[in-house]
């Protein structure tokens, strides 16, 4: 195919399935092609050329996505991984920006930074394995959220090319622009429905002189919540403020075994930046207000016990495949202080279903995890379908939303309505339209 000309692309089974499906357990399609460009301009052909032969378009990073966002929805979609396109292309220590291909992995991204002491803030446990482009169509966040913010607080300038091909720039080198309508933080957690991302400016900070680790256990959930309430008015912003519940805790445990206190019913991963005379006052607060509560302390000493306390963290997700065949994980968000009315109200749900439902999550600010366990999901799909509603509707009553990082995709889409008002909806298409009249990238994604 002459218009396709030096592109990489490919049509072979076996590959085709490798981009059949994401972290979800939305059902698997083929898509019809799979390209891998190498810059905008191949981006913009492929377009050009899915528009002549009626093909659908989605844009994938690593398909780390928890929602079905990057799944082929039919046969007829071109699959545009971004994977190839990964290079960090400039980074301007004083301006504190970098300028990135978004097919680089967020850790990569890190690690480059940590070398020059500065560190790109939203930190999504995935960051090992998602690109910066699917982090910027998903707004990722991560456990230092709460101090940081996310990926839209990072972002300056964008890169992407439309659904009609054409290439334009949004946002900008300088961190103050107010020209228009800011298209860039419209683009930011689209979930690739409307322009595909193919260059991105973000900021970096500075490295913090000193960082303290601490992981308190409580025997009473209640305890650790006040805890949390009582940090944050002592005015200690921590840069990360982690929640597990006690059948995390197990989980972890039985998986790989880290040390973790198995007679506590929550625990708190608690970790503070900045200059170090500052952070060790810091440390002996929150070390203070904890036992105070009931909450038995342990300061990481090296960062070989904090790298220890992360590691059991991240284990959780691998852990809790190891209980069951199939996690259903929701990512709740709700006002931080509505935390334990919320899980109380998740442990009552779990009894009168019958079915294991499992937390975790950034306390923080709010956004918990939570895992619909069970070993037979299609034989259980209304009853967990039932479940879902249910935990959605008390998040939104409590003041929160359906999802605080993982965005809509498929999964969720039928649950749009119950946060969003019917002109919300209508204004969110009629932009799409706009955007993407023929609705040819990501179709089926966000709006059921
Ligand atoms: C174990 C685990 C832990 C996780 N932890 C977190 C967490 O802490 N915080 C969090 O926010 N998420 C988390 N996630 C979810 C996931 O990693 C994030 O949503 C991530 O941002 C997806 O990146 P990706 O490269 O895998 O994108 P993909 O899954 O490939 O795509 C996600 C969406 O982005 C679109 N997209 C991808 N690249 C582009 C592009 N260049 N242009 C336009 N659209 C694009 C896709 O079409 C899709 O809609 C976790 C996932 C797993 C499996």
């Amino acid at each position: 195919m002459k218009e396709l000309e030096n592109i990489d692309i490919t049509d072979s089974p076996e590959e085709l399935i490798c981009y059949s499906y994401d972290s979800s357990y939305v059902k698997e399609t083929k898509p019809a092609l799979v390209a891998w460009p190498k810059n905008a301009e191949e981006v913009s052909r492929l377009v050009k050329f899915a528009f002549t032969r009626d093909l659908s378009i989605v844009p994938r990073g690593a398909g780390t996505a928890m929602t079905g966002s990057s799944v082929p929805i039919d046969d007829k979609t071109l699959v545009i991984s971004l994977e190839k396109m990964k290079k960090l292309l400039d980074i301007n220590t004083k301006n504190m920006t970098a300028l990135v291909e978004p097919g680089i992995l967020n850790g990569t991204l890190q690690r480059e930074l940590y070398c020059l002491g500065f560190f790109y803030p939203p930190d999504p446990s995935s960051l090992n394995f998602c690109t910066i482009g699917g982090n910027v169509a998903t707004n990722a966040g991560g456990p230092r959220a709460i101090k940081y913010g996310v990926t839209r607080d990072y972002i300056m300038e964008l890169e992407c090319v439309l659904p009609d091909g054409t290439i334009i720039n949004c946002g900008g080198r300088t961190h103050k622009r107010v020209v228009g309508y800011d298209l860039k933080n419209l683009l930011i957690g689209s979930e690739g429905t409307l322009a595909i991302v193919t260059k991105i400016r973000l900021r970096m900070l500075p490295l913090p002189e000193d960082v303290a680790t601490l992981l308190v256990s409580f025997t009473d959930i209640q305890k650790s919540a006040e805890a949390i309430d009582k940090i944050i008015a002592s005015k200690i912003i921590p840069r990360t403020l982690e929640f597990m519940d006690r059948n995390s805790i197990m989980a972890v445990e039985q998986y790989k075994p880290h040390g973790l206190p198995m007679d506590a019913e929550a625990l708190l991963i608690i970790e503070i930046d900045g200059y170090a005379d500052l952070i060790k006052k810091e440390a002996e607060k929150i070390a203070h207000i904890c036992n105070s509560l009931g909450g038995n302390v342990v300061l990481a000493a090296d960062a070989f016990s904090r790298e220890q306390i992360w590691s059991a963290r991240r284990a959780i997700s691998p852990a809790l495949y190891h209980m069951k065949p199939y996690k259903i994980n929701e990512d709740i968000v709700i006002p931080r202080d509505k935390i334990p009315q919320m899980i109380s109200i998740i442990n009552r749900i779990s009894v009168e279903k019958s079915i294991q439902i499992i937390c975790f999550g950034h306390a923080g600010d709010g956004n918990i995890h939570v895992n619909i366990m069970t070993d037979d999901k299609e034989g259980q799909r209304d009853k967990i379908n039932e479940v879902i509603r249910v935990i959605f509707e008390n998040a939104v009553k409590l003041g929160g939303s359906i999802s605080g990082e993982h965005g809509i995709g498929i999964t969720k889409a039928p649950y749009l309505d119950m946060e969003l008002s019917k002109r919300q909806i209508y204004i969110m298409k009629q932009i799409k339209q706009i955007f993407d009249p023929q609705n040819r990238l990501n179709p089926s994604k966000i709006f059921a």
